[in-house]
């Protein structure tokens, strides 16, 4: 089923035009207006020069939701083109073929399909290397679960760089099934301890930002990438910014695009629940701290990580109308972010 969500590209930054026009293939579907490149990836890609790729945009439990039966979750399953993987972003670097993964989401089997449709060739067998590197943010099932893919049943990966706070790289040596990961050598933990960065090449670094989150079994950080050209913040997870010692706003001056979590757009969604106890903050909430920045045009704010009650998923609804009449996106998946 998933075969007929096409591997298609659009660009956004840097006054950028979308590259490609038109279906990728037989069968394929144009979604949320991205343009296919499926054949044009290699090329694409070096034109754009290091950039991250949107694998993925909703909450843990999919879209699909796992076991729901809503009314978005059904309409979903009835049509592919509405089906969204969970929040990864592949970080490209097209003069040294290079890849790296945020997170490894229970999706991943379809994100390295896609992400190796778009920028390399297919060699015919198991790829044992299929991304360079896969920085972590944190201990949550939509976020690491998988790795299980990298072990001996699947990939079989060797020594692959798994990079994480020290605090999640012992969660991962201590418990099993990812204690068996590390033992077997297929994953080589390294680690990046929040306020710390590290050199990818081609001018672009990444650096792990703490961030205040329900932290069961390790803690949680989203990134700072920096490129040649621009600075992004992926952060697909947080509690209400209330809940950050330096303030969000400040921490966004240094920064040109944020893809943000956009989990709950409305207290509606969890019937019971206060804005104390969900841990995430609103959309609203996010604009509003945000919309001096954005009219400033100093920053370009996504939403990702949406839960599957979020009527902002819908492509023709009032709350995606409201996000963009107030200049803000929802991340579509596809979407290529020149670094
Ligand atoms: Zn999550
Ligand atoms: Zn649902
Ligand atoms: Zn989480």
């Amino acid at each position: 089923m998933r075969a007929s969500r096409i591997s298609s590209w659009a660009v956004i930054g840097l006054g950028l035009s979308l590259i490609g026009c038109g279906p990728g293939g037989t069968g394929a579907r144009s979604r949320e207006g991205a343009a296919a490149a499926t054949d044009r990836g290699d090329a694409v890609a070096s034109r754009l020069g290091p950039h991250a790729r949107v694998l993925g945009t909703v909450q843990d439990g999919g879209l699909p939701h796992a076991a729901c039966s809503c009314e978005r979750c059904q309409s979903a399953r009835r049509d592919p083109s509405r089906q969204r993987w969970i929040a990864s972003l592949a970080l490209v670097l097209p003069a040294s073929e290079r890849s790296y993964l945020i997170d490894a989401t229970p999706d991943l089997r379809d994100q390295l399909l896609r992400l190796r449709e778009a920028s390399g060739t297919p060699t015919g067998r198991v790829d044992r290397a299929p991304v360079d590197g896969i920085f972590l943010t944190h201990a949550h099932i939509g976020h690491y679960l998988g790795l299980a893919f990298l072990g001996y049943e699947a990939v079989h990966a060797s020594r692959l760089p798994v990079i994480a706070t020290p605090r999640m790289a012992a969660f991962l040596r201590a418990n099993g099934p990812w204690s068996q990961l590390v033992r077997l050598e297929n994953i080589a933990l390294q680690e990046l301890p929040p306020g710390d960065a590290r050199s990818l090449g081609e001018g672009v670094s990444i650096a792990a930002l703490a961030a205040p989150h329900r932290d069961e079994f390790a803690d949680t950080v989203g990134f700072l990438v920096s490129g040649p050209r621009r600075r992004l913040l992926y952060l697909p997870d947080t509690d209400s910014w209330a809940a950050w010692e330096t303030p969000i706003t400040e921490i966004l001056r240094a920064v040109d695009v944020a893809l943000l979590d956009g989990t709950f757009f409305s207290l509606d969604e969890l019937p019971g629940r206060s804005i104390e106890t969900i841990g995430h903050p609103l959309i609203p909430e996010t604009m509003n701290r945000l919309q001096e920045l954005v009219d400033a045009g100093r920053l370009e704010v996504h939403f990702t990580h949406l839960n599957h009650s979020n009527p902002a998923l819908d492509p023709d609804g009032q709350a995606r109308r409201q996000i963009e009449e107030r200049g803000f996106r929802v991340l579509a998946e596809g979407t290529a972010l020149p670094l």
